[in-house]
């Protein structure tokens, strides 16, 4: 193994969507020396049109990375390599970084903004029109269908919430379950009142064409016309890195962080898709993962200001929302989650 300098780098960030792309770019006009390290593979590559962020509604998901990669070259000080980080060991002074790219990085943080995986339905005929008229969130893409014939594709609890959130989108709404519902009596009640018919059948494929649905084609060879289809599907990290170092995850497999973006493992800290706060919202949007990549970011590189010239910590936990009873026990600024572990800041490495 070659290492690259001598020099050890400030941050490490794993990951270039918005998360990632955010935290380098604030590190980097923090006059940091930063490298940036993406695999390439973002978790929208399957969109063509990303909504809701002010001012890019309706971009390219592949221009937004662009245009982000394009800012960064304008910062000396910060690298950006495309590759797979595959191992971090950790040191005395931070962490060795092994990639891809080659050589091992030697860096004093680390910044996991690695993503998430959706697990697609295995339904024929789904992948070729994910992206174009099969989506899973109808915030991303629910204006394009307005007032569309939609059909919901679940069971249970999550597929009863979704087929009912859709209605604000369009009136005409289908919940099709792919077999028995596991609906409870009352959520079937509720459906029903609000216009929402079940169906139980399963599904042998869906007909559509250029990424268009057509229809809905049942095992018993009935089918459903339907122009649009939302699912509510299973999603991983794109990582086993954050497991592999010992990050905390949470119960839905995300990387456990507290208020400011910290992982249980000192001196990593983690942001976008991949990451979440006890108690936050499952929402997870360009704009929410830029924005957690730029509070991580500033964090980290705070805590390279208190080792530096002993800059004191943000004091935390008055203003946090709905988490009183942890704070009389709290350290301020520390998650009780991550508290709990018992691998706070230094404890672990
Ligand atoms: C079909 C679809 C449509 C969507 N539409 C919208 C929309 O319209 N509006 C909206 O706001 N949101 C939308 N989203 C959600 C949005 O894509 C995510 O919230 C956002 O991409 C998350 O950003 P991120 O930086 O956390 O992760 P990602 O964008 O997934 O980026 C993570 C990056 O890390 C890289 N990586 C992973 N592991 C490693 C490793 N070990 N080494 C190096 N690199 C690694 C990956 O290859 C990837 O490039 C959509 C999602 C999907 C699936």
């Amino acid at each position: 193994m070659s290492r690259s300098s001598d020099s050890i780098l400030d941050a490490v960030v794993v990951g270039g969507g918005p998360a990632g792309l955010n935290a380098a770019l604030v590190l980097g006009r923090a006059r940091r020396r930063v490298l940036l390290i993406d695999a390439g593979e973002p978790r929208n590559a399957a969109s063509h049109a990303m909504h809701g962020f002010l001012s890019r509604d309706g971009l390219d998901p592949a221009e937004l990375r662009r245009l982000g990669c394009c800012e960064l070259k304008t910062y000396s000080n910060v690298q950006m390599a495309s590759g797979l980080v595959e191992d971090v060991t950790m040191t005395v002074d931070g962490f060795d970084v092994l990639s891809s790219v080659g050589d091992v990085v030697s860096t004093r943080k680390l910044l996991l903004a690695v993503g998430i995986r959706d697990a697609l339905p295995r339904i024929a005929g789904l992948a070729p029109l994910y992206g174009r008229s099969v989506f899973h969130c109808p915030y991303c893409d629910g204006w394009e269908v307005r007032d569309q014939p939609i059909a919901v594709l679940g069971d249970g609890s999550s597929a009863f919430r979704q087929a009912l959130l859709l209605l604000s989108w369009s009136g005409d709404v289908v919940l099709c379950t792919h077999g028995s519902s596991g609906l409870q009596p009352e959520d079937r009640a509720q459906l029903v009142k609000e216009g929402i018919p079940v169906c139980e059948k399963r599904i042998a494929r869906l007909r559509g064409r250029h990424g268009q649905l057509d229809c809905i084609v049942f095992e018993d060879g009935s089918s459903l016309e339907r122009r649009v289809l939302f699912f509510h599907g299973a999603t991983e990290l794109s990582s086993s890195l954050p497991a592999k170092m010992g990050c905390v995850l949470t119960a839905a497999g995300r990387i456990q962080i507290d208020e400011t973006g910290r992982t249980s493992v000192a001196g990593v800290y983690a942001a976008g898709d991949a990451a979440r706060r006890t108690g936050q919202h499952p929402a997870t949007q360009v704009i929410l993962s830029a924005a957690s990549g730029a509070l991580a970011a500033i964090a980290l590189h705070q805590e390279l200001m208190q080792e530096d010239v002993g800059l004191p910590p943000v004091l935390l936990g008055a203003a946090s929302v709905g988490t009183q009873s942890a704070e009389k026990d709290s350290q301020p600024g520390t998650h009780p989650a991550i508290r709990s572990s018992g691998i706070v800041q230094g404890v672990g490495r």
